[in-house]
């Protein structure tokens, strides 16, 4: 029988983080549907912001030639970037606030800019999916699973002809050894592209000069753990079991889309994965 995309579960790093930190958080983010407007809800926050302005400057560079992508100053290119996330609609509430967020964006474009080797060499890329989609494969056609996921940018080594992979990191935290990130991109490179994976690198751009290098898992290591996490998700959807795990102690992971459905958060937009953008008031 044809495989069938639209059935399938889809799984993400984004989407099985969701879960892992709590499943009725995966379900108020990615399958709670706007009885209003039909779409799913998104929290915009400063942080996020931040990272998506940054990360919109950054990957474009990978679609031009290596010796010509700094010919164009990047400040340039990030206040045009910066327009998009600006003001409520970005999560902010005051100018002050914005302001900061914004200079912390400056300074890390500007810290690239000035240490852009890693940033110099040929890229890679993978092929995107239909309509817009992330690149995506799938994981499992027996569980109908498919994997997506976008890497920032990918490293040409041509003394052996394999892939190195870079991901930029906005945020103040350390990638936790638990993420499932870097065996979501193994996959990922595996099957949609024919080079061997050298190595992968996270670069802090808020603090670093340099990315730093990091080790990736195994093959196998790289499935078992994603696929145990994807099944769980594919279970908990068919059960439609997304209870609060925590009981009556709770905690306040969900809150931010708790108060959408009390209509407690302020409607700011629709984002470009067409899902409803809300503002937090309580924030
Ligand atoms: S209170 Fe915490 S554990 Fe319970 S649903 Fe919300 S995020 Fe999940």
């Amino acid at each position: 029988m044809p495989m069938d995309k639209y059935s399938a579960v889809w799984v993400s790093h984004s989407s099985m983080g969701d879960f892992l930190k709590c499943p009725r958080c995966y379900y108020l983010h990615n399958v709670y549907k706007s009885p209003k407007t039909g779409r799913k809800i998104s929290i915009v926050s400063p942080a996020l912001s931040l990272g998506s302005a940054v990360h919109e400057v950054l990957e474009a560079l990978a679609l031009i030639q290596a010796e010509k992508r700094f010919e164009k100053p990047l400040l340039e290119k990030f206040e045009k970037a910066w327009v998009r996330v600006s003001g409520k609609r970005g999560g902010f509430t005051s100018e002050k606030e914005e302001i900061e967020a914004k200079e912390r964006a400056k300074e890390m474009i500007l810290r690239v800019e000035r240490n852009r080797e890693p940033l110099a060499e040929k890229t890679i890329r993978i092929k995107e999916g239909h309509n817009g989609m992330p690149p995506n494969f799938f994981l499992s056609e027996e569980e109908n699973i498919i994997l997506c996921g976008k890497i920032d940018w990918l490293i040409h080594k041509p003394e052996d002809d394999s892939v190195h992979i870079l991901d930029f990191k906005t945020g103040r935290n350390e990638e936790n050894g638990e993420s499932l990130q870097l065996p979501i991109y193994q996959l990922l490179l595996k099957k949609l592209q024919k080079r061997k994976v050298s190595g992968a690198s996270y670069w802090y751009i808020e603090r670093d000069d340099k990315p730093v290098d990091v080790s990736l898992p195994g093959d196998e290591e790289s499935f078992e753990r994603v696929m145990s996490v994807a099944i769980q998700v594919k279970k908990a959807r068919e059960g439609r079991n997304f209870q609060c795990p925590r009981g009556s102690e709770g905690c306040f992971d969900c809150s931010p889309y708790e108060s959408i459905i009390k209509g407690e958060a302020e409607f700011v937009g629709v984002g470009e994965m067409r899902q409803d953008l809300y503002l937090e008031m309580s924030r």
